[in-house]
């Protein structure tokens, strides 16, 4: 079998790809480098040279070549090379009629967990919120503990909200639910650590993101000085990278992206290391439902899977772009069984979605210099 075409997809906040072969069989996959799809569009069209005639079975040769060929390594190249990937093991999978995780080792689970997000701009805003999600059946939430205009606060201030935050979740719903916090890069190392004692008393199940990821060094420094497990990864894009996470045991979770990591054939080896550590993989979930459908065949097969975001799963607006969404029921999508990464994109419905770019904007703090 070869490649005979790629062709991307900018449909909504998402880039999809659909990977033509000589024999019809098509494989669907998607990219997730959400911030900057139409760099990442441009990679697949680039790529493509390299790709077009190429056996799609040979998943690891193919990321070797390419990542290795110049060895210009980063986040655009990757995320290009994971939707690629995703849509070989689609092809490969639907080649001898099985579900992806049939062939990374079988399934581990008949159901991958999920969370529910809680928001609001109030204290009761956020108990009711955490209320509703627990009413419909699910066991984990996550919120972001600061209210919008934290960045113009002072520093005091928004901890001492994000523990109110906390607080009024954990009356809300009592202690027997998870709650993880979504710290989203927002503060500062001195800021985590005092704010992580404050919430020692709330059963935090993780602690995501306290700080901006350039550095796992800094990361380093705050697990050292706080109880909370932390999770993040959810921006690096290579094995070298959550190895060095790992090695340095600072975290409880991973967060890898399949659409930006690398795909099946690099994140099941990033789940193996994390496995031979003891840590979790709680992986990074963004875009449409093809991604949520390729996902759910990941967290399949490994072990060591904890949960993820659901994404919207039973309502999701791209959902008119499948043939058949996934299933969510008490905090669960169910995994299916149907062949590939289980759904297929439906060519004719994408126009009806035209492209959403993100801009930049930027967030800033009260003196008008930049909050993160
Ligand atoms: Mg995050």
């Amino acid at each position: 079998m070869k490649i005979e075409r790629i062709t991307p997809f900018l449909v909504g906040r998402s880039l999809l790809v659909r990977v033509y072969t000589d024999q019809g069989i098509v494989g669907n996959g998607e990219a997730g480098l959400w911030a900057h799809h139409r760099l990442v569009y441009e990679a697949l069209r680039d790529l493509s040279e390299y790709y077009v005639g190429k056996d799609p079975g040979r998943m690891e040769h193919h990321f070797q070549v390419v990542s290795r060929n110049t060895h210009f390594a980063g986040a655009v190249l990757s995320a290009a090379m994971s939707a690629l990937d995703i849509a070989m093991w689609d092809i490969l999978a639907k080649s001898v009629d099985k579900p992806i995780y049939a062939l990374l080792g079988g399934k581990c689970r008949d159901k991958v967990k999920v969370f529910a997000n809680v928001g609001g701009n109030t204290l009761d805003e956020r108990a009711a919120s955490a209320v509703r999600n627990v009413e419909r059946g699910f066991t984990s939430l996550r919120t972001t503990p600061f209210f919008s205009d934290a960045p113009r606060k002072d520093s005091s201030k928004v901890i001492k909200e994000a523990v109110q935050i906390v607080a009024a979740i954990r009356d809300a719903v009592g202690d027997e639910i998870d709650l993880g916090l979504e710290i989203h890069r927002n503060l500062m190392p001195d800021e985590a650590i005092i704010l992580a004692h404050e919430l020692a008393p709330y059963r935090i199940l993780y602690y995501e993101d306290p700080l901006a990821p350039e550095s796992i060094e800094a990361l380093e420094y705050v697990a050292r000085h706080v109880d909370l497990p932390i999770a993040t990864g959810e921006r690096f894009y290579s094995i070298q990278q959550f190895k060095e996470l790992i090695d340095k045991k600072t975290v409880a979770m991973i967060r890898p992206d399949l659409s930006l990591a690398g795909g099946y054939t690099q994140c099941k080896k990033i789940a193996g290391l994390a496995e031979a550590s003891f840590v979790g993989v709680f992986p990074h979930l963004m875009g449409s439902p093809v991604n949520i459908a390729a996902f759910v065949q990941f967290d399949a097969a490994i072990p060591n899977f904890r949960l993820h975001e659901s994404n919207m799963v039973d309502n999701h607006p791209l959902n008119e772009v499948i043939d058949q969404p996934l299933t969510l029921e008490n905090g669960y999508i169910l995994v299916p069984d149907r062949p590939g990464i289980g759904v297929e994109i439906l060519e004719d419905k994408l126009a009806r979605f035209p492209f959403q770019p993100r801009s930049i904007e930027g967030t800033f703090h009260a003196d008008g210099s930049v909050a993160w």
